[in-house]
This record gives structure tokens, C-alpha cells and sequence, in this order.
């Protein structure tokens, strides 16, 4: 689910403008836009059946066979599925290169969270019913309307439903493609669906890097072996030096430590003590100097203990071993688009052509990956609006989704180009 302040606007290109009001004039973009309007009954009912399949981070592979059951009867073809568990789906075309329209297939939600997906009216409520219901869903609502109404293009379109982008699925699915020589070479543009709306274009990728910190040390009891080196001490220390780093507002980077856990009760020096951070960036570089900066605080808190256990300790009657382990739990690349990159010519004319307002944000999804490789990507929304998303309260109103599939049909077509 992207979510992040607005940055700066880009131009808008007149010829890329025509480009997209003569698409838009065509006989069958026209009848496609007629068709979406027909459909949306069944664009909802896709958005119930996938909803009430778990996905949870780790286990998306029941969702991922049900789409690919829908790919191959929306024609796609070859329809497979990769060693990780993404779904693929190709609509051949004549150029070289693939534009992608994915959609991430998991959601927050551990196995076993009851799943009380419903409609009522216009809403449609439940656990990722529109992160990422609605991307997955918009999804389908393209690759049908393309079979429908015979729409053809010029390069090939390639459709993917990729696995693990929230939480500690850390982008593995994407990785996973922009990884393998076959498609970091020839995806050109990427078209990521993320939730729902028509509003936003993500192309800033906002990265991060999480750490879990681990101090152990001899423990022992409060009273008799008062001096003992004491890890809690040792984060408090650290913790104390690391908040004071400071950190530019541009580009935006941000810290914090959102866990701390350690000891056993109060009368005993704790044998461990661990906390996990959260480091933020649209820069790689801001990034790897606050991951610096944690290092360091850490060393010299280490180093402070055990200074302060040898005064209180001149005897040596007591253990020192005070050891600090840093292990990564995330690590979402940063990286951002050039606000004249094709990509970002073709869904303004869009945009200016609906008449739709949309701001340009950064925020961390699956477009981190092929931004951090500097390739061409953004993310949008699925159409409709939504809400309550990583809760259980979550739902998406499918009134105006025909919007967000329209923005999405054209900016797709607008990046392939038209078939002659
Ligand atoms: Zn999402």
C-alpha cells in the first residue's frame, strides 16, 4: 500500500499528448471504455472470490493458481508460474521488449486470520480486499478487455501477480524477477497496481533497511553480581547516541526504534537485551550513513559497558563477555525516476486527458526494484477508493474504479504503442 508526502510535478509533452487524445478517439478504445462499464458486476466478483483465498506473506501459492486459472481464460498465453511463486501471463506483440502490469498477490494477514469478505452495495469489505484486491483485480479487468474488444498492440504486454511485497516478504517477489537475466533485460516499463484510486503516480521509491540488535552478556543476580555488564544498559546507551544523528528533511530520511525487548525480571541482570530499527530514505547513500551511524552508536555503548564494568569491577570477580550482533530483517532498495523518463510523459497525458488530478509521491512498493535498477517504473492504484488498509476493517468502493481501469488501459497502451 503506497502511502507518502507529494514531490515535485513534471511537464507536460504536447506530442505525447496527441498521442494519447488520438488513442482515445480510436473506435476501440471507445467500445473498451463501454465494455469496463458493463463489466464492473464481474470485476466485483473476482475482487470477492480472490479476497477470500489467504495469502498470507509466505503462502500466496493458493491465490497465485487461482489467477493463473484466470489468466488462461482471459487467453494470456504462455500462463506459468516461477520458483518463487509468481504467475505470469504474456499477450504477444511485435517490438522488442515488455511493458508489465503487475499486481502483488499477498497481504499482511498471518494464515488463519478469518477472512469475513462481503458486499454491500458498492462496498466490498474484508482483509485485503483492496490492498491488494483492487490491483489484482484491475489486473484482470485489463487483460480481459484486451480479449474482448481486440484491442492490439505493438510491443508484448506481460502480466505478472508477484508474491511478497508487504512486511517481511521484503519485495522478494520482484527481486526475484529484476534477478533473473531474462526479464531485467527485457521488461522496459513497469506498471505497478498497488490498492485502490486514480490519484497518485509512486515514483520515488522510498527504501529502507531494518535491523534487529541483539547484546547478550553474562547476566546475573542484581545483588551479587552488581557489576556485571548489563545489555539493556548497553541499548539504552545506544539508543540514546543513535537518536541524535542528525538527518536531512531533503531527501526526506528517517529513523526509529519501533521494538526493545530483554531481561527476565527485576532482580537480574539481564543475560539479553534486543531492539529492532527502522531506517527510511529516498537516498542510498542517507541510508548507509545512518546504518554507519547505528554501527558506531552501538561500538561505543559496547565499549562504555564494558569500560564501566572494569571500574566497578576491580577485582575481576565478575564475567565481561558483552557481545552485539546486528542482523538485517529488511532492505528495500531506494531509488528514483527522472521526471521526464517516458514512463512519466505517458501518464501525465493520461492524466491530462481524463481530467484527472493526480500527485506524484514516493513511497516503498514493488517499483522499488526495477527504480533502484534505474529502470522505468511507477505505481498507481487499482481505481475506486479505499480504506483501512493492514486492518480488518479494510474495504474498497468499486464506484469509479471504470476511472483507474481507464488511466490504466491507456498509460499500458500508451507505453506498448500501437499495433499497425
Ligand atoms: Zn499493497
Amino acid at each position: 500500500m503506497p502511502h507518502g508526502p507529494g514531490a515535485e510535478v513534471s511537464e507536460l509533452f504536447p506530442s505525447m499528448q496527441q498521442e494519447i487524445a488520438r488513442l482515445c478517439a480510436s473506435p476501440e478504445i471507445r467500445s473498451a471504455f463501454t465494455w469496463f462499464r458493463a463489466q464492473e458486476p464481474q470485476f466485483t466478483q473476482w475482487q470477492l472470490q480472490l479476497a477470500r483465498i489467504a495469502a498470507p506473506p509466505f503462502g500466496e501459492s493458493a491465490r497465485g493458481a487461482w489467477l493463473a486459472e484466470k489468466f488462461k481464460e482471459l487467453g494470456l498465453d504462455p500462463v506459468y508460474s516461477d520458483e518463487v511463486g509468481n504467475v505470469f501471463g504474456t499477450r504477444s506483440g511485435y517490438g522488442h521488449g515488455y511493458v508489465s502490469l503487475s499486481a502483488h498477490l499477498d497481504t499482511v494477514f498471518p494464515a488463519g486470520t478469518p477472512l469475513n469478505v462481503r458486499q454491500q452495495g458498492s462496498r466490498l469489505y474484508g482483509p485485503g480486499v483492496s490492498d491488494n484486491g483492487a490491483g489484482v483485480t484491475a489486473i484482470l479487468a485489463i487483460a480481459a478487455v484486451l480479449q474482448a474488444v481486440g484491442l492490439h498492440h505493438a510491443l508484448p504486454l506481460l502480466f505478472v501477480g508477484n508474491v511478497g511485497e508487504e512486511g517481511e516478504g521484503d519485495l522478494r517477489g520482484m527481486r526475484h524477477i529484476f534477478s533473473t537475466p531474462r526479464w531485467k533485460d527485457s521488461i522496459h516499463y513497469s506498471l505497478v497496481l498497488d490498492g485502490a484510486g486514480s490519484d497518485t503516480i509512486v515514483a520515488e521509491a522510498l527504501g529502507s533497511r531494518r535491523f534487529e540488535v541483539i547484546v547478550r552478556g553474562p547476566g546475573g543476580h542484581s545483588w551479587s553480581d552488581f557489576g556485571a555488564p548489563n545489555p539493556i544498559v548497553v541499548l539504552s546507551r545506544a539508543v540514546h547516541a543513535f537518536a541524535q544523528t542528525p538527518v536531512p528533511s531533503l531527501p526526506k530520511t528517517t529513523f526509529n526504534v519501533g521494538v526493545i525487548r530483554g531481561g527476565t525480571s527485576v532482580n537480574s541482570i539481564p543475560e539479553s537485551a534486543s531492539m529492532r530499527v527502522d531506517i527510511r530514505s529516498t537516498s542510498m547513500a542517507e541510508m548507509e550513513r545512518l546504518e554507519r551511524a547505528l554501527r558506531y552508536a552501538l561500538d561505543q555503548a559496547v565499549e562504555e559497558e564494558s569500560q564501566a564494568t572494569k571500574a566497578r569491577n576491580p577485582s575481576r570477580r565478575h564475567p565481561f563477555g558483552l557481545s552485539c550482533e546486528l542482523v538485517p530483517i529488511g532492505n528495500r532498495p531506494a531509488g528514483e525516476l527522472h521526471p521526464n523518463a517516458h514512463i512519466m510523459q505517458v501518464i501525465r497525458a493520461v492524466d491530462a486527458q481524463l481530467g484527472n488530478a493526480a500527485q506524484v509521491q514516493r513511497a516503498s512498493t514493488d517499483a522499488n526494484i526495477p527504480l533502484s535498477l534505474g529502470l522505468e517504473a511507477i505505481a498507481i492504484g487499482g481505481g475506486g477508493t479505499g480504506g483501512g488498509a493492514h486492518t480488518l476493517q479494510e474495504w474498497f468502493d468499486c464506484s469509479g474504479r471504470e476511472l483507474g481501469l481507464k488511466r490504466i488501459l491507456l498509460t499500458l497502451l500508451g507505453l506498448a504503442g500501437r499495433a499497425i
